[in-house]
């Protein structure tokens, strides 16, 4: 096969590598290790809630610009769902007032202005603050640049920026912060409007994205799991799979779109970010008997943020390695409290299921951020993408994309020459 571009990982940056390339017409072969696509990003049957879940809920905003082009291209636009506003209802566990952001549509603020659309207790000239997290320095920490403190702080930018980041705020990068608030809350609500897969990560983003590379000449490798790159004069020669090698001949070229430890495992010399931060998601299997908005926000709790789901309620605690050790019952138990009191009902523990991802994301502190490697790398035909790679923005599903569109656009010129 002339002009093959082998794709290492069928995460999102993989899959939106493999997209843009077959959409220009290049030949992909897209090779995953496990027997499914989406990496971080995957649904599956659990045998305890008996249902089909996603490993944790992942919210896309309507201003993600590569997110909203990859799933328009490969046609599951309609997967994703939301109110048409971007509105944010909160509750305060400790004091349960409850309020709702509402970010008005266009870049002039008016939210900020208006107490019914704003945090209660604010005042706009305490919305400075944001200003000073955008002119700051990239790589200083959030604390280093604002008191993390006062009501703007706790509920607004802790919630907003503990999930974007999954990192404890105040110890995280200000230049990723930065990225965030720019693309979201300053450029306006219509950048805002929540969006969730609501029948699952799967439909969104991966199985259509399959369907989308093979019905364009691409082919999906599942269960094949590269172990080394053979090297020879500055470029990659073959990929060693094991079971099998593949020769790369002129032309030819890899990405890899593996996750961070992975990448420097395969490739030497490699610098990549090493601390991680977990996420934990509850399910529950649970139909309200009463209309809720499709996400709710909480502070001061163990519960940060409510998805509601036709057939569930899913619950996302981000920066949560403190959550690792504690028991699955227990923690199941005590997060099923406040997701009872946030819906204002006196249901019993339903069926419920705790996933806990150690290593969801890499850590976002300004250390770590610097260890971001760029796309391009010392071998010649040789593409890295992933969200841990240098995107500019913490590891979202955003950032996994545009690294993916960043390698396929690398890759063009040689391969078509
Ligand atoms: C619980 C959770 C909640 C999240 N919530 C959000 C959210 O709300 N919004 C948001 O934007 N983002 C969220 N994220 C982050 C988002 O999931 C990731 O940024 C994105 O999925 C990363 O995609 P990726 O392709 O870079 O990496 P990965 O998904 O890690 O893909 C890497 C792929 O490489 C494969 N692989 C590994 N080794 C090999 C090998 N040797 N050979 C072949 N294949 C290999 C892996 O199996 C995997 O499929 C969340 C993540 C988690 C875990």
């Amino acid at each position: 096969m002339a002009n093959v571009v082998h794709i290492v990982g069928a995460g999102l940056a993989g899959l939106a590598a493999a997209v843009r390339l077959v959409k220009a017409g290049i030949t992909v072969v897209l090779h995953e290790a496990a027997n499914h696509a989406g990496g971080r990003c995957r649904t599956y049957h659990d045998p305890a809630l008996d249902m089909a879940i996603d490993n944790g809920n992942h919210l896309v905003l309507s201003g993600n610009r590569a997110t909203m082009d990859f799933v328009a291209t490969i046609g599951a636009r309609d997967r994703l769902h939301g109110p048409s506003t971007a509105s944010f209802p909160m509750i305060d566990m400790a004091t349960n007032e409850r309020w709702t952001i509402r970010i008005n549509d266009g870049r002039f603020p008016r939210w900020i202005f208006d107490p019914a659309a704003r945090v209660p207790g604010t005042s706009a000239l305490q919305y400075l603050t944001l200003a000073r997290l955008l002119w700051a320095k990239g790589h200083r920490t959030i604390g280093e640049v604002i008191a993390c403190q006062g009501p703007v702080y706790e509920r607004l930018l802790d919630p907003l920026l503990r999930a974007a980041l999954n990192t404890e705020p105040r110890e995280a990068s200000v230049g990723l912060a930065s990225a965030v608030l720019r693309e979201t809350v300053v450029a306006g609500g219509r950048e805002c409007h929540p969006l969730i897969a609501r029948d699952g990560l799967a439909s969104a983003f991966v199985d259509p994205a399959l369907t989308f590379v093979q019905s364009h000449g691409g082919h999906i490798r599942l269960g094949h799991r590269l172990r080394t790159c053979i090297f020879d004069e500055g470029r990659v020669r073959a990929l060693d799979f094991g079971e099998d090698t593949v020769a790369l001949g002129p032309g030819e070229c890899v990405v890899i779109a593996v996750p961070p430890p992975v990448a420097a495992d395969l490739l030497p010399r490699l610098d990549v970010p090493t601390e991680f931060r977990a996420i934990v998601n509850a399910h529950y299997r649970f139909v309200s008997n009463k209309s809720l908005p499709p996400m709710m926000g909480a502070i001061n709790g163990t519960l940060e943020w409510l998805f509601v789901f036709p057939d569930r309620l899913a619950v996302t605690i981000s920066a949560a390695n403190h959550l690792l050790e504690v028991e699955r019952e227990t923690l199941a138990r005590k997060i099923w409290q406040e997701v009872a009191r946030m819906i204002e009902s006196t249901a019993p523990l339903p069926p419920w299921q705790i996933v806990r991802e150690r290593r969801a994301t890499f850590a976002a502190l300004p250390a770590q951020n610097a260890r971001r490697p760029h796309a391009a790398t010392a071998w010649r035909n040789v593409l890295l993408a992933g969200d841990w790679t240098a995107t500019g923005l913490p590891a979202t599903i955003e950032g996994a994309i545009r690294s993916g569109n960043l390698a396929a656009e690398l890759v063009l010129p040689g391969v078509r020459s």
